[in-house]
């Protein structure tokens, strides 16, 4: 199956799922900062709980200048119960004080630029890259890693390697979706522990590699 059918079968049934990541953009809108910031805090934490975190740092921190006059005290209360909290408040924290003293308190374009913040690594900048502006980047995360494989579009062991693959085989009009789409479909059909294989619309295709064969 192409990968631009792929994408679209994979869309339309998340999104007739409710997938809690498609909220995302109503919660939060698409300015550069609340993206980055909400990338920051989505690590290892449920969507749920992090659109309520980034909703409430963002009311009250809209802006790098807004985040920096905060203590960390105020933004670790604020992000709670966001995984690792303490650590995202500190890289938060910093990464708006950067963006003050090195970019004039923008988020820059740039995937070099962005990777020298305070806690964003290549997966956030790619991130940021393609939803705040339009990049043509692959973000890969724990959900792009996984259907990935399964799917057969990559043999690899980790989501570095994962990106390097799928920046090889994806053409380039596919990939600023890529991220959503799969993220999506991974919290509702392919999901970590039992993927509804038989309720999938990839079914027929999809190798399954790694997946048990009664899921
Ligand atoms: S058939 Fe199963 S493993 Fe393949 S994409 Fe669908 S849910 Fe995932």
């Amino acid at each position: 199956m192409r990968i631009g059918r792929m994408l679209l079968l994979m869309q339309r049934e998340s999104s007739r799922r409710g997938a809690p990541v498609l909220s995302v953009e109503s919660a939060i809108g698409r300015g550069p900062f609340a993206i980055l910031s909400f990338t920051v805090l989505s690590a290892r934490t449920r969507d749920e709980t992090t659109i309520s975190a980034g909703r409430r740092l963002l009311s009250r921190a809209p802006t790098p200048h807004k985040l920096a006059r905060l203590t960390l005290p105020q933004i670790q209360k604020l992000i709670y119960p966001v995984g690792f909290y303490k650590t995202k408040a500190r890289h938060l924290h910093s990464l708006s004080r950067t963006l003050i003293r090195n970019f004039r308190g923008e988020v820059p374009g740039d995937f070099k630029s962005l990777i020298s913040l305070p806690g964003v690594g290549r997966k956030t900048a790619n991130i940021v890259l393609a939803s705040a502006f339009g990049k043509h980047t692959i973000g890969v995360d724990t959900h792009v890693h996984r259907i990935s494989n399964r799917l057969g579009l990559v043999k690899t062991k980790t989501p570095g390697k994962t990106n390097d693959a799928l920046d090889r085989l994806i053409p380039e009009k596919y990939k600023k979706k890529l991220n959503m789409s799969m993220v999506a479909f991974g919290q509702t059909v392919c999901t970590p522990l039992r993927p509804k294989c038989r309720e999938c619309p990839l079914s027929k295709t999809c190798p399954k590699i790694g997946v048990h064969p009664k899921a």
